[in-house]
């Protein structure tokens, strides 16, 4: 009589973990993905910069917000500059 113990192997659990995409095209100079968004939920704010020509934004955030969200924001607030 055999008894089979069946060892039980949870499936390899394999996370896609990609950075979300925070770089994105400067609307100031026009270099691609020179924008990088960092946010700062706790304070509800978040800050662009441009790393080529220094240009930046500061916006409020909630917590939905995602990075994408802050270059509409100041993408926004540059046509209505314009
Ligand atoms: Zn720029």
């Amino acid at each position: 009589m055999g008894r089979r113990k069946s060892k039980r192997k949870p499936p390899p659990k394999r996370k896609n973990i990609e950075p979300l995409d925070q770089q994105f095209n400067c609307p100031f100079c026009n270099h691609e993905k020179s924008c990088e968004v960092k946010m700062d939920k706790p304070k509800n704010s978040a800050k662009i910069l441009c790393r080529v020509c220094l240009e930046e934004y500061q916006t409020s955030i909630n917590f939905l917000s995602e990075p994408v969200d802050v270059y509409n924001d100041w993408v926004d607030a540059c046509e209505t500059a314009n």
